[in-house]
């Protein structure tokens, strides 16, 4: 439902949808909430900010220089939550004011009194609120490092904590040690995780992204426990690996529109009518499973494995300490895809600078094209992020290794995107440090 007024000369226009609340005043001013209150982004004359349920604050803006992005600190954070919430109290009185000039009024007085409490739930989500809101999230979760771009909306429920490897020495995802969680506390995170979200799950109910870094690297005696809990805790069936559905709250705002800039993240998902159960898996372990091992996840709700090859050259996976070999990338997609499982595969430009750009490029071609993709596989791009802290810095300088320039690594992408034999792949690029959850 989308409602337009005025008051003391501003435009107010409220969308309330099953999943969220949009309230914008004017053109340059759009504040987003989720259904439980929660504030998921804030756009004023330029700058989009968006929220994470850690409590960080993501701050965006393109400007003459390129994309500027930076975390807000602690009280620049609890400031913009103030401020929405403030924001939010100030639409409330301008519906009460006598001045207020419905320009598309409800269709309903019912609607009316939805769109009152929308807004005054999102009023009380104010910085205290919001810092509680962020420690009930690090009791629930383990530090969510990273999704892929069409799993930002994702349920995550995290089966494992931390990588099975951490050995590569370009990422700074997880710090914990791996572990894997027995079925009762997986069960019990679940549930943990629906309370916690309450309302927020209509946001975030196009599919469960199965945590952490290699989840599918557990063992089939205990991955199939996992896939089964999922099931019974949203009601799900499965006689055929296409029937998956889940039911009840999650699957409610399923084919629900959202405000603009939601929907977009929406159709970025290049399979978004598919809903089940999407997770990582390291392409070495992945060798560890066979096609009946996938078909029977299939069966349970697996639609697509995200696999970070990285490259197809293994001299550089070597350099890098990326376990495996492209060898292993290629059987392990293959089994996937048997299963009738799809696949997104991540190829990381500008890794191993100038020395390796050759190799990259010409190997990464080749294990790509053996992979046998197609219709519903997505292969990205993610740009080398040299994260402080990591290895990989000095490890490059003590090899005398030159960065590839943003021209460089442009034409690295397009030398390999081009050489691709692949019909009905999903072509995207992928900014880590654009991940928010
Ligand atoms: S396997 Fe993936 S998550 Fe683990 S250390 Fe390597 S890049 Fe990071």
């Amino acid at each position: 439902m989308i409602v337009q007024g005025q008051s003391a000369g501003l435009d107010y226009t409220i969308s309330l949808k099953d999943a969220s609340l949009a309230i914008s005043l004017g053109e340059q001013e759009i504040i987003v909430r989720d259904r439980a209150g929660r504030l998921y982004s804030l756009y004023q004359n330029g700058r989009h900010h968006r929220r994470s349920l850690n409590g960080q604050i993501l701050q965006k803006q393109q400007t003459a220089a390129g994309r500027q992005r930076r975390w807000l600190d602690p009280i620049e954070a609890a400031a913009l939550i103030d401020f929405a919430a403030q924001r939010f109290r100030q639409v409330l009185d301008a519906l009460r004011r006598p001045d207020w000039n419905w320009i598309t009024p409800p269709d309903q007085p019912a609607a009316l009194s939805e769109v009152f409490a929308a807004i005054e739930l999102g009023a009380r989500f104010d910085s205290v609120t919001a810092q509680s809101d962020a420690a009930q999230f690090a009791a629930v979760y383990s530090p969510i490092g990273i999704l892929p771009p069409d799993q930002y909306l994702a349920l995550v429920l995290q089966a494992t904590e931390g990588c099975s490897f951490n050995t590569c020495t370009f990422c700074d995802l997880y710090h914990q040690p791996f572990r894997i969680k027995t079925p009762d506390e997986f069960r019990a995170h679940l549930r943990e995780v629906r309370a916690y979200l309450g309302d927020s799950l209509r946001l975030r109910n196009r599919s469960i992204f199965l945590g952490a870094a290699n989840a599918l690297a557990i063992p089939m005696s205990r991955l199939r426990p996992i896939f089964d809990i999922i099931a019974q805790e949203f009601n799900c069936h499965s006689e055929r690996s296409d029937a998956w559905r889940p039911t009840g709250a999650l699957r409610r705002t399923w084919a629900e529109s959202l405000p603009d800039q939601l929907e977009t993240l929406r159709r970025s998902a290049s399979q978004s009518d598919k809903m089940g159960i999407y997770a990582f898996l390291d392409a070495f372990t992945g060798t560890r499973k066979d096609i009946d091992d996938y078909r029977v996840l299939a069966e349970r709700g697996l639609r697509r494995v995200y696999i970070g090859l990285e490259s197809g050259h293994d001299p550089l996976l070597e350099f890098v300490r990326k376990p495996g070999h492209a060898a292993d990338a290629i059987e392990t997609v293959r089994a996937i895809k048997a299963a009738g499982v799809n696949v997104g595969v991540i190829v990381m430009i500008g890794l191993g600078g100038d020395r390796f750009s050759a190799g990259h490029i010409a190997d990464t071609i080749d294990v790509l094209n053996a992979m046998q993709l197609g219709v519903g596989d997505l292969i990205y791009f993610s740009d080398l992020v040299e994260a402080p802290g990591t290895p990989y810095p000095a490890l490059a300088l003590n090899h005398s290794i030159r960065a590839l320039t943003s021209e460089e690594r442009s034409a690295q992408r397009t030398a390999i995107r081009n050489r691709l034999r692949v019909n009905g792949v999903k072509f995207s690029n992928y900014d880590v440090r654009e991940f928010v959850y």
